[in-house]
């Protein structure tokens, strides 16, 4: 352990030392063995350290076969003596972290008896997973509470080395998965846990917690809360979303959530409105193309359009045939890459609806479905629409 720096003092940000050993690892990845370092390899739930190495960015530091490997970004021959730099925010944002998870394991533990059985620790998320099914809010802010009385109080959180036997004069919160080199980190009268983590002196350095959400998660409920700097740079966050909000919705933060109900509610009856203004237009529209073309003498509609959805022109087909039991109506859609097609006929004309349209359908590889008096159907563009409905008119003399 001896070699290991941020054990004696978690707070050294800079160090010199020998270079043990450079290589190569068996995936191409160049790194670096250091006599001692003040690095932090991944482990116990805690992210490894970054920084430089004689000015290369460490990348990576991991712990593999008893020796702590800096991986460096590039491959560049170290002298004997090295310079070390760890990048301080990032560490010290895992120790206010890691700490903030013990504080509120333990406050849950100490409260209800609720057991953390997995924690993780991630740039953007923190969680922890309480081995219960189901919690109440009064429960996480009692916890978050207590937790934050604790940072308030500045209790010192200790480390120190067992070995197994002395182990028994301590109740732990979590049994150890190691036998030997046992480090415990205890606050006073508060918590004792095996760790093998970086954390702070004192508990007020972990400056705050906050609980964010939590959800179930199989049989146990995920908490997510943050500690630390990111509680000031989250808030700062929410806070310019708020403002952005109240500004939009011109409403005071307070009354944000029925701004924006009421906001859903005149939305819902616009599209309503929408709807049967949309109606009426249809209505007015069949009624103008049955008089146009009774007045020609005509007994057949024929119309091409653009852009209009299927369903659109499938009410317009209605209309007109109940509006009309003697007319029939063909209309073409070229819409985008595709041809749709729809025909209706009132009651009295002879027309055959699906069988003029799946007449000519193989024309544009297109599928379709209906009945005698209302078919449609669509595929692709093979040919320009006014030439489908040219052929269409001219079969519907056929399909009688
Ligand atoms: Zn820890």
């Amino acid at each position: 352990m001896e070699n290991k720096l941020y054990y004696d003092n978690p707070y050294i940000k800079s160090f010199q030392t020998k270079v043990i050993q450079q290589t190569i690892d068996p995936s191409g990845k160049p790194y670096v063995v250091l006599e001692k370092t003040a690095f932090y390899p991944t482990g116990g739930g805690q992210p490894h350290d970054t920084g430089t190495i004689h000015d290369v960015k460490v990348v990576n530091v991991e712990e593999t076969d008893g020796e702590i490997r800096h991986y460096l970004e590039k491959d560049v021959k170290l002298p004997d003596e090295i310079i070390g730099e760890v990048d301080w925010n990032r560490r010290f944002d895992h120790m206010q972290q890691h700490a903030g998870q013990h504080i509120l394991s333990a406050a849950f533990e100490n409260l209800f008896g609720y057991k953390t059985v997995s924690f993780h620790l991630g740039t953007e998320s923190l969680t922890i997973d309480l081995d219960i099914e189901q919690l109440t809010e009064h429960d996480a802010l009692a916890a978050e509470k207590l937790a934050n009385t604790i940072i308030l109080e500045n209790r010192p959180i200790e480390t120190k080395w067992v070995t197994n036997e002395e182990l028994s004069q301590y109740t732990l919160r979590k049994e150890l998965s190691v036998t030997d080199d046992i480090r415990l980190v205890i606050i006073p009268d508060f918590d004792y846990n095996g760790c093998g983590g970086t954390h702070p002196k004192e508990t007020g350095q972990v400056r705050a917690i906050k609980i964010l959400d939590w959800e179930r998660q199989k049989k146990k409920t995920r908490v997510q809360f943050i500690c630390g700097n990111r509680v000031i740079e989250q808030f700062h966050q929410k806070q310019q979303i708020l403002l952005e909000l109240t500004r939009l919705l011109n409403a005071p933060e307070k009354e944000m959530g029925s701004a924006v109900q009421r906001l859903i509610e005149s939305g819902k009856e616009q599209s309503k409105t929408i709807e049967m203004l949309k109606d009426s237009l249809l209505q007015y529209e069949a009624d103008q193309l049955i008089n146009e073309f009774l007045q020609r003498g005509e007994m057949v509609i024929g119309k091409l359009y653009q852009n209009r959805t299927i369903q659109e022109l499938q009410k317009l087909a209605r209309l007109i045939a109940a509006a009309n039991n003697t007319i029939t109506f063909i209309c073409v859609a070229e819409n985008e890459n595709r041809i749709q097609i729809v025909g209706a006929k009132g009651s009295q004309s002879l027309c055959n609806m699906q069988q003029l349209i799946s007449g000519i359908l193989p024309l544009i590889n297109g599928k379709g479905g209906g009945n005698e008096s209302f078919a449609q159907g669509g595929g692709e563009r093979l040919l320009p629409g006014k030439d489908v409905l040219k052929q269409l008119m001219e079969q519907t003399g056929n399909v009688v």
